[in-house]
């Protein structure tokens, strides 16, 4: 490990145990994706500290779903099913235990920022996760990491308020509604408007105690990175200013980059780049520079590999 005086350190969390998730033939979300990323990620200079994972314990999972829903993946993948019963999430008889690795792979990013090993982290795993909700896995996601990792930031390491800020183009329903009523974890997303899951309305900002740590941000079909920068600008950024965040969170999709087969934005790597840049500015001013990313979408491999190295290479 080397660390350059007076720059933070950044870590990246890759591993080739997460190509065994199988989804069949002409899944956007495969394996070829990861490899591509992967590839890209040994490109990175020697300064860049490599963070091993470890499986995740099921009791970890339950930090963020109900326990019957853990048996249920459980049971599905015991039982040779091609997908989830909840919804439209391919498995394969490893899912299981690959989704437990890419849990324990974001915590593991987490206990090293929390040691002090390395200040920021990206943690490149699959399946995704930030559909799932606390009881049913969808779109492609088995178990929510981001989720699982901001209560285990709370009850493991005694952390107050944890932002999560989600710039997949895809809103983040699982995580929403997982926190929908929790004012101690702000969600806040910049998502593509009127596509799948068909959630995310401005209107949606929280319920009962957690009225106001839930923003939606959407964003019309066919727009560049200027307005997600503008909006972000306008109404995130205020947003975390009063939050005050002690940890912030990622939920870093890159399928909202132009060229992506699923999502309909047309953001550049120097959009990613911008707002890694604001993210890690926001680590600095309230959370002691700590601030942990985890891969969800991005579906052409090339255009993946290229924007995760813009993130990485602005997280430092
Ligand atoms: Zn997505």
């Amino acid at each position: 490990m080397k660390a350059v005086k007076g720059k933070r350190r950044v870590g990246v969390h890759y591993d080739s145990c997460y190509e065994r998730h199988d989804t069949g033939d002409f899944h956007p979300e495969s394996a070829e994706r990861y490899r591509a990323l992967i590839a890209a990620m040994e490109e990175l200079a020697d300064d860049v500290v490599r963070v091993m994972g470890r499986t995740g314990l099921p009791a970890e999972v339950m930090l963020a779903h109900a326990p019957h829903y853990h048996d249920l993946v459980y049971l599905d993948v015991e039982s040779f099913a091609d997908k989830l019963r909840t919804g439209d999430t391919a498995i394969c008889e490893e899912s299981y235990e690959v989704a437990l690795e890419a849990t324990g792979g974001v915590l593991e990013c987490v206990d090293a920022v929390m040691r002090g090993e390395v200040d920021r982290v990206f943690c490149a795993v699959r399946p995704p996760g930030h559909h799932a909700t606390a009881d049913r896995g969808m779109g492609f996601c088995v178990f929510n990491h981001v989720a699982i990792a901001a209560r285990y930031l709370q009850q493991e390491h005694g952390v107050g308020k944890v932002a999560i800020i989600d710039w997949d183009v895809h809103h983040g329903n699982g995580t929403e509604s997982i926190f929908l009523d929790d004012p101690s974890v702000l969600y806040a997303s910049l998502h593509e408007k009127g596509i799948y899951p068909h959630t995310g309305a401005a209107g949606e900002t929280g319920r009962g105690k957690g009225k106001g740590t839930t923003l939606n941000i959407e964003l019309p079909g066919g727009s560049d990175g200027a307005l997600a920068l503008e909006q972000w600008s306008e109404l995130l950024a205020p947003k975390v200013e009063e939050f005050e965040p002690e940890f912030l969170m990622v939920s870093a999709g890159f399928d909202a980059r132009r060229g992506d087969p699923v999502g309909g934005l047309k953001w550049e790597d120097e959009t990613f780049a911008e707002m890694t840049r604001r993210c890690v500015a926001m680590a600095e001013r309230w959370c002691g520079g700590r601030m942990v990313s985890v891969l969800e979408g991005g579906y052409d491999p090339a255009g993946l590999a290229s924007a995760a190295l813009a993130h990485v290479e602005a997280l430092g």
